[in-house]
């Protein structure tokens, strides 16, 4: 059957340069599950935090995400429309992490993913990768960096996109989600007992390719 590789860990740790690195490397396809929620959260609005769950279900019901393409050429569509760098800045960020609480969100959330999960190989990244919707991946790593660092790294790339970037509000902004994202009641952002833990901090991003390609190979 299909392989599954799971990277979690909390913003700005580098997964999304890891995870698309490692499918790369083993020519099979890339899931980021963040891109999910901010795409939902981006298309529900603000409101979305205040709706109501039989509103919420039907507003989710009619967003098919799915992979076009095969392995690393693949690319994540809802409703046949690649998500766009819109949902990238810190606000949908936080709103995404909002409706990421709720179950109704992430019951639809993992439905998708799993089914993705079974019809092909994938590298998936998220928050609740290696702990609820692929527990048994072959693989699974939890990335790890000092709050600092990460704040640093998403101001760059904010900064590549053209956006204004003020670190010190990124790293307010992030440390909040990641209290948020660590503290719900589902899914909270806690290592699967079976991660291989990594800190991105201190090492390239080729020098962790390399640590978890061998991992995996083992
Ligand atoms: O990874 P990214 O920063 O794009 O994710 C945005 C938000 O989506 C996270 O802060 C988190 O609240 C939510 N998320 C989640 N579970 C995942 C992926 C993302 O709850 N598997």
């Amino acid at each position: 059957g299909p392989v599954t590789i799971t990277i979690d860990g909390p913003a700005g740790v580098g997964k999304t340069t890891l995870a698309r690195g490692l499918a790369r490397r083993l020519k099979i396809a890339y899931l980021d599950t963040g891109a999910m929620y901010r795409a939902a959260a981006w298309m529900l609005g603000p409101s979305a935090a205040e709706m109501q769950e039989e509103e919420l279900a039907k507003r989710l019901d009619g967003m098919r995400f799915t992979l076009k393409g095969a392995g690393p050429d693949s690319c994540l569509l809802l409703e046949d429309r690649v998500i766009g760098e819109q949902v990238r800045t810190e606000e949908v960020g936080l709103l995404a992490s909002s409706i990421a609480a709720l179950k109704v969100v992430r019951e639809y959330m993992k439905k998708s993913q799993q089914k993705m999960g079974r019809e092909t190989s994938l590298v998936a990244e998220g928050r609740d990768m290696g702990t609820v919707v692929f527990p048994d991946a072959s693989c699974k790593f939890f990335l790890q960096a000092d709050a600092g660092v990460r704040a640093a790294r998403r101001c760059r790339q904010l900064q590549e996109m053209g956006r204004e970037a003020d670190e010190q509000k990124i790293l307010e902004q992030m440390r909040r989600r990641d209290v948020q994202d660590s503290e719900r009641a589902i899914a909270p952002l806690v290592p699967a007992p079976d991660a291989v833990n990594i800190d991105t901090g201190s090492l390239t991003p080729e020098e962790i390719l390399d640590r978890m390609a061998a991992i995996f190979a083992d």
